[in-house]
C-alpha cells in the first residue's frame, strides 16, 4: 500500500509537471527592442534615474529578475546595421548589413511574428520612428535593401497584423503604384492619424497610426523636444494593447522599438539619448503592468537591435567624475537646435554672436549652470563665425552642409561638461543588454546570440 501511494504520488507529480509545463506557455507575448540601446545609454540613464531624478527603484527594465547580454555581429560585418540586426531578431538568421528578411542569398526569411500569426496570436508592431524603418519592417517584410520603403509599406498593407504604428511612411506613394492609402485600404486596414484619432478606431480589426499627414515621417519626436500633437511610444503602446486586448484578447505578440534612442546616439546627443531612454521605459511600464496582472501567462523581454555611438558614462575631461543633472538644462535637442539655426540662416536672422550666447544659455544652460572655459567659448565662436556668420546668402548649400559644425561644437561642450562620451556617429560592436521576465524569462539569462533570442520565445511558446 506504501509503495502504491509513493507510486500514486509520483504520478500525481509527474501530471502536475505536465500540466505546469503546458500551462507555462505565454499567451501574451512583449519584445522591446531600444534601437541602439548598449550597455552604455542603459546604464546611463539607470545612473541618471538614481543620482538626479533621486528614484532608489531601478528603471523598469532593470527591475525584471533576468538579465544577460547579446551578441550583435550581421554576416557580413562585426558592426551590424539596423536591417541585419532587425532580421536577426525578428527571424533568427543572420544576414548581410542593409538586407531585410532575407538570408545573405536573398531567400526570405520568416519572422516570429508571422509564425506566432499563424499560431493565432495578434499582432502589434509599433515604433517611435518610421513603421517601415528596419526594425519594425524586419517582423514582416522581405526586401534585399531597406531602403525600399514603398515596398515595404506595400508589404505592411499585406502583413495581416493587426496593430502597426510610429511616425509615418517615408515613400506613400511611387509613379504608376497604387498608393499606400490605397494598398492599406485594399487589405482592409483602417489608417488614422495622431493622437485624437484614437477613437476613430471604432470596431476595426486591423489598424495603422501614424502622426498627422505632412509631419516629419522619421521619428515621432524626440521626448526632450516633447512636440505637442505628436504621437509618442507610451500613447502608441497604449494603443496597440488596448487594440489587441480587444481584436484578439486569447494571445497576442508586441513588438515595440525605441527607435529615436539610435537618432539620438548617432547624433552624440547624450542627454536626448538618456531622455529618449526613459521614455522607452515608460512604454515598457505598459507592459509590466500588463504582466503584474497575468504573470502567468506573460513573457516580456527587452533588448536592444546594436549599440550604436559607444556612448560611455566617465570621458577625458572629467576623470573619475560625471556630472548627468547637467543634461537637464538642455531644452531641445541635437535636430532640434539644428533646425533651428538652419531657420534662422534661411531667414537672412543670423544672431550676433553674443546673442547666439544668449540662445545658448536659455536652451543649454551654458555659463550659467553648464560651465563653458574660454578655451571652449573660443572654439564655439570659431565654428560660428567659420560655418555661420562669415557665410553669404548665395553660399547657402555650403552653408547647411557646415553649420553642423557648430551644432557639433555646442553638444560637445555639453558632453564634455556632463562627463558623456562617444566613440563614433555610427553603430558599434558593443554587447548590448538582456531583461526578461515572465514566462520562459530564465531562457535569456547568460550571453545571447542575437539570432537565439526569437528561436528561444518560439521554443518556449512550444512549451520545451
Ligand atoms: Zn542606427
Amino acid at each position: 500500500m506504501i509503495c502504491d501511494f509513493k507510486k500514486l504520488g509520483l504520478t500525481a507529480m509527474s501530471a502536475a509537471m505536465v500540466l505546469t509545463s503546458a500551462a507555462a506557455t505565454p499567451k501574451y507575448i512583449f519584445l522591446y527592442i531600444g534601437d541602439g540601446m548598449g550597455m552604455g545609454p542603459a546604464m546611463a540613464t539607470e545612473m541618471y534615474n538614481r543620482q538626479v531624478l533621486g528614484n532608489d527603484t531601478p528603471i523598469t527594465m532593470m527591475q525584471f529578475p533576468v538579465a544577460g547580454f547579446c551578441m550583435t555581429y550581421s554576416a557580413s560585418s562585426p558592426v551590424t546595421d539596423s536591417a541585419a540586426a532587425g532580421t536577426a531578431l525578428s527571424t533568427g538568421a543572420k544576414t548581410k548589413n542593409g538586407m531585410l528578411g532575407m538570408g545573405p542569398d536573398t531567400i526570405p526569411v520568416y519572422s516570429i511574428a508571422s509564425v506566432l500569426k499563424a499560431k493565432g496570436y495578434g499582432i502589434g508592431d509599433i515604433t517611435s520612428v518610421a513603421p517601415d524603418d528596419a526594425t519594425p519592417g524586419a517582423f514582416y517584410a522581405h526586401v534585399p535593401h531597406r531602403s525600399m520603403t514603398y515596398e515595404i509599406g506595400v508589404q505592411a498593407a499585406e502583413s495581416g497584423f493587426e496593430f502597426i504604428g510610429g511616425a509615418g511612411w517615408r515613400t506613400p506613394a511611387k509613379e504608376g503604384m497604387p498608393s499606400l492609402m490605397e494598398a492599406f485600404a485594399d487589405n482592409g486596414v483602417k489608417m488614422i492619424f495622431g493622437p485624437d484619432s484614437a477613437s476613430c478606431i471604432g470596431d476595426s480589426k486591423r489598424v495603422v497610426m501614424v502622426n498627422h499627414w505632412g509631419t516629419n515621417p522619421n521619428n515621432v519626436g524626440y521626448a526632450i523636444d516633447s512636440i505637442p500633437g505628436n504621437l509618442t511610444l507610451p500613447f502608441l503602446t497604449e494603443q496597440c494593447l488596448d487594440h489587441l486586448k480587444r481584436v484578439s484578447p486569447d494571445a497576442f505578440f508586441m513588438m515595440v522599438e525605441g527607435g529615436s534612442i539610435d537618432h539620438a546616439l548617432h547624433a552624440n546627443d547624450g542627454g536626448a539619448a538618456i531622455k529618449e531612454t526613459l521614455n522607452f521605459n515608460e512604454s515598457l511600464e505598459v507592459a509590466y503592468n500588463f504582466y503584474k496582472q497575468h504573470p502567468d501567462e506573460t513573457l516580456i523581454v527587452v533588448t536592444a537591435d546594436h549599440d550604436t555611438g559607444g556612448m560611455t558614462i566617465g570621458n577625458p575631461f572629467l576623470g573619475y567624475n560625471a556630472r548627468l543633472n547637467l543634461i537637464d538644462y538642455q531644452e531641445a535637442s541635437k535636430e532640434e537646435f539644428q533646425n533651428l539655426v538652419k531657420a534662422m540662416a534661411k531667414e537672412g536672422m543670423l544672431p550676433s554672436w553674443d546673442e547666439m550666447k544668449g540662445i545658448l544659455t536659455d536652451t543649454f544652460g551654458f555659463w550659467q549652470g553648464v560651465p563653458v572655459t574660454e578655451k571652449q567659448e573660443a572654439a564655439l565662436k570659431k565654428k560660428f563665425d567659420d560655418t555661420l556668420a562669415s557665410r553669404h546668402s548665395d553660399d547657402q548649400k555650403t552653408l547647411y552642409a557646415n553649420f553642423n559644425g557648430f551644432v557639433a561644437e555646442v553638444f560637445k561642450v555639453l558632453n564634455d561638461a556632463a562627463g558623456i562620451g562617444f566613440v563614433a556617429t555610427s553603430h558599434t560592436g558593443n554587447p548590448v543588454p538582456v531583461f526578461a521576465v515572465g514566462v520562459g524569462a530564465d531562457q535569456f539569462k547568460n550571453l545571447n546570440n542575437n539570432i537565439e533570442i526569437p528561436a528561444k520565445i518560439l521554443r518556449i511558446v512550444e512549451g520545451k
